[in-house]
C-alpha cells in the first residue's frame, strides 16, 4: 500500500463523510469543480483531445475503450500491452508499475472489459463508499472510536482473477486496517465451509453479492449461520425486495444497505437506511438516457445510463454507457440525504440449484462469471439451467477466434468447476457456439445466467413465501421484473 493511497483514502473519507448531510448546493459545487479537473485531464488524451465541456464528450462504451485502449489513458499511465501482460502474470490487487490498479469486468453485456485507475483515485472512490455506508454511525469524537472497536469487515467475494470485487476486498488501504480488521472469505468453496468460516470470525460489517447474502440469510434462519452484524451490504447484483426482507428477517438488528457499482465506477450509489439508493454526486455524474443517448424525463425509466467518473484521472471515463435501466428522482428523501435518488433495474442473474445426490447445492451467479473471465476469444456467454442438473452454455466468440477451441476451453473450465463441487457424475452440460445471444424481449438485456428449474423448497424463506403470495395478488399490469425497492 502506498503513502499516496493512504493519504488519499483518509482525506477523502473525512471530506466525503462531511458531505453526507451537507446542503445540496455544496455537493453540486464539488461536482462542478471535479468535473472541470476531469475535463482538463481528459483533454490531454487522444480520445478527448482538446475537450472543453462534458456535453462535447461523445458517449463511449466498453467496446470503444477496448478498440483503442491507449487513446483513452493519460500520459504516464501504463499502455495496453503492459496492462494485458499484467493480467496474464500479475497477482490480482497488486499494483502495475507501482501505482496502477487493473480490473476486468464481464458486466451486463457479457463482454470482458479492462479498466485502470491510479492508486490515489481508487482510494478516493472507495473512501466515498465507506463514508456513505457509515453515514450517521460515526460519533463526533471521530474515527478514533472505530479504532477502539477493531471493526471487523468481512468481504464474501470471488477472489480468483482481476475482478473489481476481488481487488476491492484484497486491497484495503492501511488507513482502513488501523480501524478495521478486514477479512476476505472466498465464495469459491462449498456453503458449509463458507458458513463455518463466518461463524469462526463473525463480522460487524458483512459485504457480499445480493444472491450470496440471500443464501447466507437462509443459513442464518435455519440456525447453521450465527452472525449478529451491524451492517449488511449487498453489491454487484440488484437486491430484490424479497431478498431484502429475507435479510432483515435473518439479521433483525442489522442495517441492510445496498450499493450500485460497476467496475468502471465502484462508487455510483449507496442506499440509505430507508432503502433508497442515493447517487454519489460528488464522485459521479449519472445521465438517464434513451437508446439514442438522449435524456429521458425525470422520473421516467431510461434504456441505459451514461456515467462520468469524476475521480479516475488515469483513464478518464466520460459519458460511459452502462446497460442498466434506471430512473432518477431529485425529490428530497425522508432520510435527509442531499444526494439524488435513483432506482436501478440492473441485471438479474439466477442462483442455480444443483442436486449432488444427497442434497441441493446453491451456486450463485458470480463464480460462474469469474470462471469464464479470461477465456481467450470468448466474447459473450449465457448459461441456462434447462432441466434439473442439465446446463447449456451458449458462447459468442471473437470474429478471429476458433469457435471450437473457445467452446472446448469453456467446457474444460466448467468440468473443473463441477469436479471441485463433487458434481461431475450428476451434472451434464453442452457448450454451444452461437452467432448472437437472445436478449430479453422487453428490456433488451442479456441475461447471462438463467434457471428454468424451480427453486428447491428449503431455499425459500418464510419472507419469500409471503412475498410470493403478495406478488401473485398484484394486478397483471405491474412489472415484476422492475427492480423493486
Ligand atoms: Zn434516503
Amino acid at each position: 500500500m502506498t503513502l499516496r493511497e493512504l493519504t488519499a483514502f483518509s482525506t477523502e473519507l473525512l471530506s466525503a463523510y462531511g458531505r453526507n448531510d451537507a446542503p445540496r448546493a455544496a455537493i453540486l459545487e464539488v461536482q462542478r469543480r471535479r468535473l472541470r479537473e476531469l475535463i482538463r485531464v481528459a483533454g490531454t488524451t487522444r480520445r478527448y483531445l482538446g475537450l472543453t465541456s462534458l456535453a462535447d464528450a461523445p458517449p463511449t462504451d466498453k467496446r470503444a475503450i477496448l478498440d483503442d485502449f491507449d487513446a483513452g489513458i493519460v500520459a504516464g499511465a501504463p499502455r495496453e500491452s503492459a496492462v494485458r501482460a499484467f493480467l496474464q502474470q500479475g497477482a490480482p490487487a497488486t499494483l502495475l508499475s507501482g501505482r496502477t490498479i487493473v480490473a476486468t469486468t464481464s458486466g451486463t453485456t457479457g463482454e470482458v472489459g479492462i479498466f485502470i485507475t491510479d492508486d490515489a483515485s481508487f482510494a478516493r472512490l472507495r473512501a466515498t463508499v465507506f463514508a456513505r455506508i457509515f453515514r450517521g454511525q460515526l460519533k463526533p469524537e471521530g474515527f478514533a472510536l472505530l479504532a477502539k472497536r477493531r471493526y471487523r469487515l468481512t468481504f464474501v467475494v470471488a477472489t480468483g482473477g482481476h475482478t473489481m470485487t476481488s481487488v476491492l476486498a484484497l486491497r484495503m488501504p492501511r488507513a482502513g486496517r488501523i480501524a478495521a480488521d478486514v477479512s476476505v472469505v472466498t465464495i469459491d468453496q462449498p456453503l458449509p465451509s463458507l458458513v463455518a468460516a463466518l461463524n469462526d470470525r463473525p463480522p460487524l460489517l458483512l459485504y457480499s453479492y445480493a444472491t450470496v447474502l440471500e443464501l447466507l440469510a437462509h443459513e442464518q434462519l435455519q440456525g447453521r449461520l450465527r452472525l449478529t452484524p451491524e451492517i449488511v451490504t449487498a453489491g454487484s447484483e440488484p437486491l430484490t425486495q424479497m431478498a431484502r426482507q429475507t435479510l432483515q428477517e435473518a439479521f433483525p438488528t442489522a442495517t441492510i444497505l445496498e450499493t450500485w457499482a460497476a467496475t468502471e465506477h465502484v462508487a455510483l450509489a449507496v442506499s440509505c437506511k430507508l432503502g433508497h439508493l442515493h447517487i454519489n454526486e460528488d464522485a459521479a455524474i449519472v445521465e438517464a438516457v434513451d437508446d439514442d443517448n438522449q435524456p429521458v424525463a425525470l422520473g421516467e425509466w431510461s434504456q441505459r445510463v451514461l456515467i462520468t467518473n469524476l475521480l479516475n484521472l488515469s483513464q478518464p471515463l466520460l459519458r460511459y454507457r452502462l446497460d442498466d435501466r434506471l430512473r432518477l428522482d431529485v425529490a428530497p428523501c425522508p432520510c435527509g440525504s442531499p444526494f439524488a435518488r435513483v432506482e436501478v433495474e440492473g441485471r438479474t442473474d439466477d442462483t442455480i440449484y444443483l442436486d449432488d445426490g444427497r442434497d441441493f447445492q446453491a451456486h450463485t451467479p458470480i463464480p460462474f462469471e469469474v470462471m469464464l473471465l479470461g477465456v481467450q476469444g470468448l466474447w459473450q456467454f449465457s448459461l441456462v439451467h434447462e432441466r434439473q442438473n442439465t446446463l447449456r452454455i451458449r458462447v459468442v466468440t471473437d470474429p478471429d477466434a476458433d469457435a471450437a477451441v473457445v467452446a472446448a476451453s469453456v467446457g474444460a473450465r466448467l468440468q473443473r468447476y463441477l469436479a471441485e463441487h463433487g458434481l461431475t457424475e450428476q451434472v451434464s452440460f453442452v457448450v454451444e457456439p452461437v452467432l448472437a445471444l437472445h436478449r430479453h424481449a422487453r428490456s433488451g438485456k442479456l441475461r447471462q445466467i438463467t434457471s428454468q428449474t424451480p427453486r428447491p423448497d428449503r431455499f425459500v424463506a418464510a419472507a419469500s413465501r409471503r412475498m410470493h403470495t403478495a406478488m401473485s395478488s398484484l394486478p397483471a399490469s405491474s412489472s415484476p421484473s422492475r427492480r423493486p425497492r
